[in-house]
């Protein structure tokens, strides 16, 4: 069975690992710097925090914001729930704005809208989260205008979205944003098994993530509260947790962000191929400027034309050997979230978009053989010669 996604591990990156398993150190040592170095270089952001999961990064972003009880974070329903569950977790609302039909991400037209009502109601965003859905970024320079406008931050959740390009810069670059983050899920463009980082350019927010990261301990003496004791001193001064990335799996992402490009470009090819192909059949897929944007293809995503045929062309999928998935339910209509309040009708498109999309194999050791034979089967769905 092939899986709509899969990581690639090759013999450099298990020589990698077992190199830092007969060292001194294990958990959060030189190689979390390394790694961090070479994600932030790449990106061209000025710092680059590792975490262990993307989750974990969204979380003390938004805590480093000082987001907190009474404070809203938006952002798209067609996201995995921890965009939205880390938001939560510092005890704040989240409220969701639709989707366009083009490119599946955030409508920055209905996000303004929803400013504006939003604004008379006096209950603006303290941050708003744009998710590059599926590996394409948003429309960041209207969202910082938006941002300046109306006071909210930026968070972008990068996780589908490393490698790829938003206006010539990379994303996490944090242009036109206050953060983003990556995550390092073997399903996404590269992995640590499990992991994130937060990138920022701000020092201060950098700081911060970094003492959230390990306790709320610091080891600055310009921060200590009490005189130094000895050589041994550290001092917690705010209330932390830990989300440390063990250097073990910093080391497995310094040797597949070697490989990064290869793994976009590869994931490129597939995706126009698909394109190419699936367009004669009239198969939807993500509509966008592709000389503004390099798309990262974590996902590739088709719009079929109802609910019965997207079921129909998983299951004939999944009966020939290709497991397909779907992103994403709508985050609001999760039974968590229809308990706090949230009702089917708040985002019309996103669940319009969901009753139909379906995310097809892309990856990068995904061969020809199996890519021609996806098409093929798709083609004769389409033109029903499958009956
Ligand atoms: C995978 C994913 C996350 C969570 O990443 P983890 O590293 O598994 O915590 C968050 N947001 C989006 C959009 C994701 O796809």
């Amino acid at each position: 069975m092939i899986s709509y996604g899969r990581q690639t591990i090759e013999q450099q990156d298990l020589d990698a690992v077992i190199e830092v398993l007969k060292s001194d150190w294990l958990t959060q040592g030189p190689n979390v710097t390394k790694f961090e170095n070479s994600v932030r270089d790449y990106v061209g952001a000025k710092y680059g925090v590792a975490v262990n999961s993307a989750t974990s990064g969204l979380h003390i972003a938004y805590l480093a914001l000082g987001l907190g009880y009474g404070d809203y974070v938006w952002t798209t329903p067609n996201t995995f729930v921890a965009t939205a569950n880390a938001a939560l977790y510092c005890g704040a609302k989240v409220d969701f704005v639709d989707i366009n039909l083009n490119d599946y991400n955030l409508d920055v037209n209905k996000l303004e809208q929803k400013l504006i009502t939003a604004k008379q109601e006096n209950k603006l965003p303290k941050i708003v989260t744009p998710v590059h859905f599926a590996g394409l970024s948003c429309d960041m320079k209207r969202l910082r205008e938006l941002s300046s406008e109306y006071g909210f931050y930026i968070v972008e959740d990068a996780s589908h979205a490393i490698g790829g390009k938003y206006d010539g810069d990379f994303v996490g670059c944090c242009k036109y944003s206050d953060f983003a983050i990556f995550s390092f899920h073997p399903v996404k463009i590269i992995t640590t098994g499990e992991g994130g980082m937060v990138m920022t350019n701000n020092q201060k927010l950098a700081d911060k993530v970094k003492k959230l990261r390990s306790h709320g301990i610091t080891r600055d003496e310009k921060e200590y509260k009490n005189p130094i004791d000895g050589r041994w001193n550290y001092e917690q001064i705010e209330i932390g947790f830990n989300y440390r990335m063990p250097d073990i799996n910093a080391i497995l992402g310094f040797s597949q962000v070697q490989r990064l490009s290869d793994f976009v470009n590869r994931r490129n090819q597939i995706a126009d191929k698909y394109k190419l192909e699936l367009q004669k059949v009239k198969i939807g897929y993500q509509i966008y400027n592709c000389t503004k944007k390099l798309n990262s293809y974590h996902l590739f995503v088709i719009l079929l034309d109802s609910k019965q045929e997207r079921y129909e062309l998983d299951k004939f999928l999944f009966d020939n050997g290709y497991s397909s998935q779907v992103h994403y339910y709508p985050v609001y209509l999760q039974p968590y979230y229809r308990d706090l309040g949230f009702k089917a009708g708040l985002c019309p498109i996103a669940e319009d978009y969901y009753s139909r999309c379906l995310s097809i194999p892309i990856f990068p050791t995904l061969v020809d053989k199996d890519i021609d034979k996806i098409i093929e089967l798709i083609t004769k769905f389409k033109t029903k010669v499958y009956k």
